[in-house]
């Protein structure tokens, strides 16, 4: 029988506030155990909790930036739970009036496939604290400081049929939270987490399996992973003529399995009721209004714009404005050089392969666009060519704030070689070192000129005009 994935998300984004959501203790990441928090946090009898007005503004833009409808009467709910990380025993959260419903994201998959997945809803929460276990394994100390961060949990409706509508997903909703500047979105540092409710079902049913939820699974490839062994374990059992359990299952990366937590809990076993110390918020049109006039320019809109105006290919232009930090080094270096073309050129063939080769985070690159600018110009006014220009451009990437590029070149001695003469006394030593290559060539093995390409730029050490170099070469083969 043919299966089918059906799979829902529930996303926790930590908004990027300096304070946290009801107090005014610190929101970054890591610290002292124990030093960013308060009796507000910490939910000690008597104290007060008030909504931090900037965690409203983030949410309500996140949700238009995902089509949602604006609550604009929307409240806190307590959720009842007893947890160590949740001194209060309960968390603020949002269950009868959401502060954002009904939205939708538009998808396009790495094979290219275009998709469209619904929201529910989004609400905003606070977060929970952490447990450090001991590394001796009979002690868990609680860590506080993450009490109070501001989250966002991000409902979908159970539109994902492939893992690949999943990561495009989340890569869509870092991309967007990212220019709107609300959150960094960081799957290994927590900012980002996920959690999957699968479920399968025989291919052209539309009733639903019993599903399975799997919490906080913190990569694109633990996802990938995990639902590649979640859908197979479900089929196997259906297979045998055994049946899903519904229940939370834990995903673990070392053995590359799930294992089950415990039975799935439904809405009525945590005795939800309205949080009594915060009034309800009401949201304006014109906030909303104002919200919207200043939404940026995101990866979607900015890929047609760099397609018109720079003539970039649609698979560059995708690569480069997924993030807001690319794009803007893209940007402005194309703005201080003149030169779109030759600064792509080196956007995709060097920026991205050293990403990719030291795992620097887009956020984490050091090189300016007015260096990388100077740079495009002294490639484009023929200084150096293309060749020589990647170990200057290496250089330059690693080289910091006080890096040169001129002095770099004249250090190593790297300026092209553009004197004619010189060149084609070079060309000429080649030719009359393989006159029997030159005859083959002459008898319609036209190729063989990239060797002679190729040696003449050894013997001009790679620093010789590539142009001229052919300019001379068909001269003297003629
Ligand atoms: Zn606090």
């Amino acid at each position: 029988m043919e299966w089918e994935i059906v799979m829902g998300l529930e996303v926790h984004v930590e908004l990027a506030t300096k304070s946290k959501i009801f107090c005014k203790c610190s929101t970054e990441f890591g610290g002292t155990p124990n030093t960013r928090c308060c009796p507000i946090c910490t939910g000690m009898p008597g104290t007060l909790p008030i909504l931090n007005r900037q965690v409203l503004e983030y949410a309500v833009r996140a949700g238009l930036a995902l089509n949602c409808e604006i609550t604009k009467y929307n409240k806190f709910d307590r959720k009842n739970y007893f947890y160590p990380d949740l001194p209060k025993a309960y968390q603020i959260s949002q269950l009868y009036l959401p502060f954002a419903q009904n939205g939708y994201v538009d998808l396009k998959t790495d094979s290219g496939r275009e998709v469209t997945i619904r929201i529910h809803e989004i609400h905003m929460e606070e977060d929970a604290g952490k447990l450090v276990h001991s590394m001796f394994g009979d002690t868990t100390y609680p860590d506080y400081n993450r009490c109070g961060v501001p989250l966002i949990e991000i409902v979908s409706e159970p539109d994902f049929r492939e893992t690949e509508e999943v990561i495009a997903y989340l890569s869509k909703l870092k991309s967007q939270f990212e220019y709107l500047g609300i959150s960094d979105c960081r799957m290994e540092e927590g900012s980002m987490r996920a959690d999957v409710n699968l479920s399968v079902r025989p291919k052209g049913s539309t009733k639903f399996g019993i599903r399975t939820e799997m919490k906080n699974i913190n990569s694109f490839k633990s996802i990938e992973r995990a639902i590649a062994f979640e859908s197979k374990r479900q089929i196997a059992l259906l297979e045998a003529g055994e049946s899903v359990v519904q229940e939370t299952r834990r995903w673990d990366e070392n053995k590359e399995k799930t294992f089950a937590m415990r039975s799935k809990e439904n809405a009525q076993d945590y005795r939800y009721f309205p949080e009594p110390d915060i009034p309800p918020i009401s949201i304006t049109d014109e906030e909303i209004q104002h919200y919207i006039g200043i939404c940026p320019e995101f990866a979607d809109e900015k890929v047609k714009r760099f397609v018109s105006e720079f003539g970039l290919a649609q698979k560059d232009a995708e690569i480069i404005a997924a993030s807001k930090y690319l794009a803007k080094l893209f940007e402005e270096t194309v703005a201080n050089s003149g030169d779109a073309a030759e600064t792509r050129y080196w956007m995709i063939s060097e920026v991205l392969y050293f990403m990719n080769a030291k795992n620097i985070r887009p956020e984490d690159i050091t090189l300016s666009s007015d260096k990388f600018a100077e740079f495009v110009k002294i490639v484009k006014a023929g200084y150096i060519n293309r060749k020589v220009g990647r170990q200057v451009f290496e250089a330059m990437f690693f080289g910091g704030e006080t890096f040169d590029v001129n002095e770099y070149i004249k250090e190593h001695g790297l300026e092209q070689i553009d004197d004619r003469a010189q060149i084609e006394e070079a060309v000429q030593s080649i030719l009359d070192a393989n006159p029997q290559i030159v005859e083959q060539y002459k008898a319609g093995q036209t190729k063989l000129k990239a060797y002679f390409v190729g040696q003449s730029m050894k013997l001009l050490k790679g620093k010789a005009n590539p142009l001229t170099v052919n300019e001379v070469l068909n001269e003297k083969l003629k």
